[in-house]
C-alpha cells in the first residue's frame, strides 16, 4: 500500500513523478492512496464556508477548475477525455454550491462532498496517467466502499460492510494494481463523509487492511518522522525507527507528518508503516512497528519532540477543592458537556487547583461552563476563581525508553530553565512515554530548540554578539572561526555570531564559521543601540544568548544588568564593571541571580591565566584566603625585566610602546590603576566590598606629566629616568631587584607599589610579560599556589575569553 500526500501531487511534475515511482515498483500488487493537490483541501473548505455565508466563492472554484484543468493538460498527452470530466465534476460542484448558497443550512453530506472533492480530482488525474503509460489500475472511490460513522474520537470504520462492499467491488475491478481516494468514504446510508484533516493517512491503513497489504509506504516531502517540526526545528533528524505508541504520541501532539489515527489498523494486523520522502526515493525513512528499533542503542530515551499551538490554560483554585471527592469529575463533565475536549491535565497533590488545557478557541466557553458549574462554591468562596491563559503551547518529549530511564524530566525541565522558558503545567502519563509542558506560545520555538538540544537531537545553539572588534576582539573573531567546525562536530556546539558592534556601528549578520568575518563586517550598518543589541539577540529564538564584550567601555558596562536580567550570558575582560562602581557590581550580581544568566570575566585579569577561577575554586572548596600577591601588568612586568640601567627607563617605554606592550597611552600602565583595577576584581572575588579607591596606589608617572597631552608626555618621558635609576641603584645596593607589585590582605588592605624583592624571590625570575599570582590561604600557608605566565596580548586574552565562553556552553549542555 502506498500513500502520497498533497506536497507530492502539487502539480503536474509531481503527479507525474509519483506515476513514474509507480510505474517503476517491482510489487506486483498494490494500491495507490491519494490526497488531494496540495491545498486543494483547504481551498474547497473556503469555498464551502463562503457559500454558506453568502459569500463569493465563484472566482475561488474557478481557480481551482483552472489548476486542474492545466494540470491535466500538462501531464496527459491527450487529455480531452480527462477536461471533459473535469468540466462535468465543476459544473455538478457549482449546482451544490449553488443549493448551499441559497439555502444557507448546508448538510453534513453536501459539504463533505465538497470537502472531499479534492480527491476524487487528483485520483482521477494520477490514474489518466497511470494509464496513459501503460499501467494496468483500476481506480476506486473510496465512497462506493468504504462505510464509517462519527465516533466522538473521530470516523469508526464498519469493518464488515466495508469488506464486503470492496469484494464486491473487486469481482468489476480485478486489477491488480488500484488507485484510491482517501480522506473521503460514506456513512450507513451512503451519504459522503470525511475523515478529518489529513485523514488520508488514515484512509492508507484502513485500505491495507482491506486489501490485505504487506506494508504502508506513507510518501511525503520529508525524510520521514523526524525529530521534531523541521519548519521550527531546522537541525531535526530523521528518525530511523518507532514504534506504534511512540508514533501515536507524536502524532496525537501535533507531528503533522502523520495522523494519530493511522496507527490504530496497522497495529491491529502488525502492518509496518514506512514514513519516506517522495523527492529523496532512495532514503529508507521511518519504519514504525512494533518494535519500534528497540534493539537499537542508538537513540536515547527521547526520540521527538512536538509543539501543539492555540491552547489555552485553565484552571480551577480553592482551599475548599482539598479533599473533596468528585471535583476533577464535575470539572470534566461540564467541559465535556459543552464539547470542549481536554488536551492536557495537571493536578498537585495538594489539590488545591486543577488545572487543563483545551484549545484557544474554546477557552471563553471553557471558563464559561466553570464558572456555571462551581457557581454555589464561587459564592461561598470554597473556590476562589476560575483562570484562563490564552496563548499556550504545549511541548511533549515522547519515547518507549523514557520508561524506566530516571533524570528524563529533569533534562526537560533543565534545558527549558537554562532557556529562561517559564513551565506553567506539567503532565506526565502513567506509560511514561511522553512528559507534556504547558508554556507561553512566545517562548515555544525556543523552548522546542533548547529542548531539541538537550536530549542531544541537535546541537546546543547559542547566539553570540561581539562588542568591540578590535585587537582581542579580533582575534577572539578569528579563534571562533577556526574552532567552530570542530565544536559542531565534536561538541554537539553549535556557535552563531548574530551581531558584531562597535561604538558606532552594528552589524547584524548569521556566521557560522565559514564566512570570512571582515567582509561580512562590510553587511548593511545600522547603528549602535546596546539596549536594541539584547533583544535583537533574544528575537533570534535561539535556546540561548551570549554577549561578548572586548571594548574597553564604561557605557557597555552599563548595560550588564539589563541583559542578565533579560537572561543574556556576559562574557569579558573589560575591566570597567568589576573595577567600577560598587552598586553597579551589586546590580549585576543581582540580576544575575535573577535572570539565570551568567557573569564571566576570567580575561579581566591576567589574560588567558586561570586566576578568578582558580580563587573561586580554592574559596568554593572551603579555603580561606589570607593573601594574594601579584604582577598583574604585562606591561609592567617586561619593563622591569629589561630595566638594568643599561638602557634608560624612558628608551624602553618607547620601545615597549612601539612593540604594541602598552596601553595606547603608557601613562594607563606606569599610573598603576589597571594594576590597581585587577586587585579591585580580585577582592571581589574574595568577598571583599573593595573599590579602587580603596587601593593604595603608588603610580609611577611623574606628577609634573600627569595632566601633559599623549605627544607632551612621549616627549618628556625623560623625566622618568632620573628616579627609576636611583630606585634601581638603591634596589641593587641590598642585592634587590624593582618590581611593581600589588598585594592584597583578607582585612581588605589593598596596595599596589614598586618594591625592592631579593634576587631569589619568585618575582625576579619572570620572563618577557608573565603574570605571577600568589594565592596564600589557609591550605597553602606555607607554600603559596601559583599561578603564572603570559598575562597580557590578544591572542592569550582572547582565549581566556574563549575559555569562558565554552565552559558556559558546557553548563548550558554542549559535550566538552
Ligand atoms: P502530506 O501532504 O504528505 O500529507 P503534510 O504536510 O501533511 O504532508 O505533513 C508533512 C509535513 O509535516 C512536513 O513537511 C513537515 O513540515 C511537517 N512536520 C511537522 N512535524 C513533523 C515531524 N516531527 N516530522 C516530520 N515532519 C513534520
Ligand atoms: N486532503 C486532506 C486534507 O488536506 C487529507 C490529507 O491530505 O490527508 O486534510
Ligand atoms: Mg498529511
Amino acid at each position: 500500500m502506498h500513500k502520497f500526500g498533497g506536497s507530492s501531487l502539487a502539480d503536474a511534475g509531481r503527479i507525474r513523478h509519483v506515476g513514474e515511482l509507480m510505474l517503476a515498483a517491482d510489487e506486483p500488487r498494490h494500491a495507490v492512496v491519494v490526497s488531494a493537490m496540495h491545498g486543494v483541501t483547504d481551498a474547497f473548505i473556503a469555498i464551502g464556508d463562503a457559500a454558506a455565508c453568502g459569500d463569493d466563492w465563484q472566482a475561488a472554484l474557478a481557480n481551482l477548475r483552472q489548476r486542474h484543468v492545466e494540470a491535466a493538460e500538462a501531464l496527459l498527452e491527450d487529455s480531452h477525455a480527462t477536461r471533459q470530466w473535469l468540466d462535468q465534476q465543476f459544473q455538478e460542484l457549482d449546482d451544490v454550491l449553488r443549493a448551499i448558497a441559497l439555502l444557507r443550512q448546508p448538510g453534513h453530506a453536501a459539504l463533505a462532498r465538497i470537502h472531499g472533492m479534492g480527491e476524487i480530482l487528483s485520483s482521477h488525474l494520477l490514474h489518466a496517467c497511470l494509464r496513459e503509460r501503460g499501467g494496468d489500475y483500476a481506480r476506486l472511490d473510496a465512497r462506493e466502499v468504504l462505510r464509517v460513522r462519527h465516533g466522538e474520537l473521530g470516523a469508526i470504520v464498519d469493518w464488515d460492510a466495508s469488506a464486503a462492499r470492496l469484494a464486491e467491488w473487486r469481482q468489476a475491478n480485478p486489477q491488480l494494481r488500484v488507485v484510491v481516494t482517501g480522506f473521503i468514504a460514506s456513512d450507513a446510508d451512503g451519504q459522503p463523509m470525511v475523515l478529518g484533516r489529513n485523514g488520508s493517512d488514515f484512509s492508507a491503513a484502513i485500505f491495507a487492511s482491506l486489501f490485505d497489504a504487506d506494508e504502508v509506504h506513507i510518501w511525503t516531502d520529508v525524510d520521514g518522522v523526524l525529530s521534531a517540526d523541521p519548519r521550527l526545528v531546522p537541525e531535526a533528524v530523521s528518525l530511523p525507527a518507532l514504534s506504534y505508541q511512540e508514533a501515536c504520541e507524536l502524532a496525537y501532539f501535533g507531528a503533522k507528518v502523520i495522523h494519530p489515527q493511522t496507527m490504530t489498523p496497522a497495529m491491529a494486523r502488525g502492518l509496518p508503516l514506512l514514513i519516506r520522502n517522495t523527492f529523496n526515493p532512495g532514503f529508507a525513512g521511518t519504519r514504525i512497528d512494533a518494535e519500534g528499533g528497540a534493539d537499537s542503542d542508538a537513540s536515547g530515551p527521547v526520540k521527538g519532540l512536538t509543539l501543539n499551538s492555540a491552547l489555552a490554560l485553565v484552571s480551577l483554585e480553592g482551599a475548599g477543592l482539598i479533599g473533596v471527592p468528585g471535583t476533577a469529575e464535575r470539572v470534566f463533565a461540564a467541559l465535556h458537556a459543552a464539547r470542549i475536549s481536554v488536551v492536557m491535565i495537571s493536578q498537585g497533590s495538594s489539590e488545591h487547583s486543577i488545572c487543563t488545557v483545551v484549545r484557544e478557541p474554546d477557552s471563553a466557553r471553557a471558563h464559561a461552563v466553570l464558572l456555571d458549574a462551581f457557581s454555589r462554591e464561587l459564592a461561598s468562596g470554597q473556590v476562589q476563581g476560575v483562570q484562563v491563559v490564552d496563548g499556550i503551547c504545549v511541548l511533549a518529549a515522547v519515547g518507549d525508553r523514557m520508561a524506566g530511564t530516571p533524570g528524563v524530566a529533569a533534562q526537560l525541565f533543565g534545558a527549558l530553565a537554562r532557556a529562561r522558558v517559564n513551565i506553567r503545567a506539567i503532565a506526565q502519563g502513567a506509560s511514561e512515554r511522553n512528559i507534556s509542558v504547558a508554556i507561553a506560545t512566545s517562548e515555544a520555538t525556543r523552548a522546542l530548540r533548547a529542548a531539541h538540544a538537550a536530549f542531544w537531537l541537535s546541537p546546543q545553539t547559542i547566539a553570540l554578539a561581539v562588542i568591540g572588534p578590535g585587537n582581542v576582539g579580533a582575534a577572539l573573531l578569528d579563534q571562533l572561526q577556526a574552532a567552530l567546525p570542530r565544536l559542531r562536530r565534536d561538541a554537539n556546539l553549535d556557535l552563531r555570531l548574530r551581531a558584531l558592534a562597535t561604538s558606532s556601528k552594528t552589524w547584524h549578520c548569521e556566521f557560522r564559521g565559514s564566512e570570512e568575518w571582515r567582509v561580512r563586517m562590510q553587511a548593511e550598518p545600522v547603528t549602535t543601540d546596546l539596549a536594541a543589541l539584547g533583544t535583537h539577540l533574544l528575537d533570534t529564538h535561539m535556546p540561548h544568548a551570549v554577549i561578548v564584550d572586548c571594548s574597553a567601555s564604561n557605557t557597555v558596562a552599563e548595560h550588564y544588568p539589563a541583559w542578565l536580567a533579560a537572561g543574556i550570558h556576559v562574557i569579558t575582560p573589560n575591566k570597567q564593571a568589576g573595577a567600577g562602581p560598587l552598586e553597579r557590581y551589586s546590580a549585576i550580581r543581582e540580576a544575575r541571580t535573577h535572570g539565570g544568566a551568567r557573569f564571566r570575566y576570567e580575561a579581566t585579569v591576567g589574560a588567558g591565566l586561570p586566576v578568578i577561577s582558580t580563587l573561586r575554586d580554592l574559596l568554593d572548596t572551603g579555603d580561606e584566603l589570607i593573601a594574594i600577591d601579584g604582577i598583574l601588568s604585562g606591561t609592567l612586568a617586561w619593563l622591569f625585566n629589561k630595566f638594568d640601567g643599561s638602557t634608560p627607563f624612558s628608551e624602553l617605554v618607547r620601545e615597549a610602546h612601539a612593540l604594541g606592550y602598552t596601553e595606547p597611552d603608557p601613562r594607563d600602565d606606569l599610573s598603576g590603576m589597571d594594576v590597581a583595577r585587577k586587585l579591585v576584581i580580585l577582592a571581589r572575588e574574595a568577598g571583599l566590598s573593595l573599590s579602587l579607591a580603596d587601593v593604595q596606589v603608588q603610580g609611577l608617572v611623574p606628577d609634573t606629566l600627569r595632566d601633559a597631552d599623549r605627544d607632551a608626555f612621549m616627549a618628556g618621558l625623560a623625566a622618568l629616568d632620573a628616579p627609576m635609576q636611583a630606585a634601581l641603584d638603591a634596589a641593587r645596593a641590598k642585592g634587590c631587584v624593582l618590581r611593581y607589585v600589588a598585594r592584597l590582605e583578607a582585612n581588605g588592605n589593598a596596595k599596589v607599589t614598586l618594591q625592592e624583592l631579593p634576587n631569589d624571590h619568585a618575582f625576579a625570575h619572570l620572563r618577557l610579560t608573565d603574570n605571577c599570582v600568589q594565592f596564600t590561604t589557609h591550605r597553602y600557608r606555607d607554600n603559596p599556589l601559583v599561578v603564572q605566565g603570559p598575562g597580557a596580548g590578544p591572542d592569550v586574552t582572547a582565549a581566556g575569553v574563549f575559555s569562558d565562553l565554552l565552559r558556559l556552553a558546557s553548563s548550558l549542555g554542549a559535550r566538552l
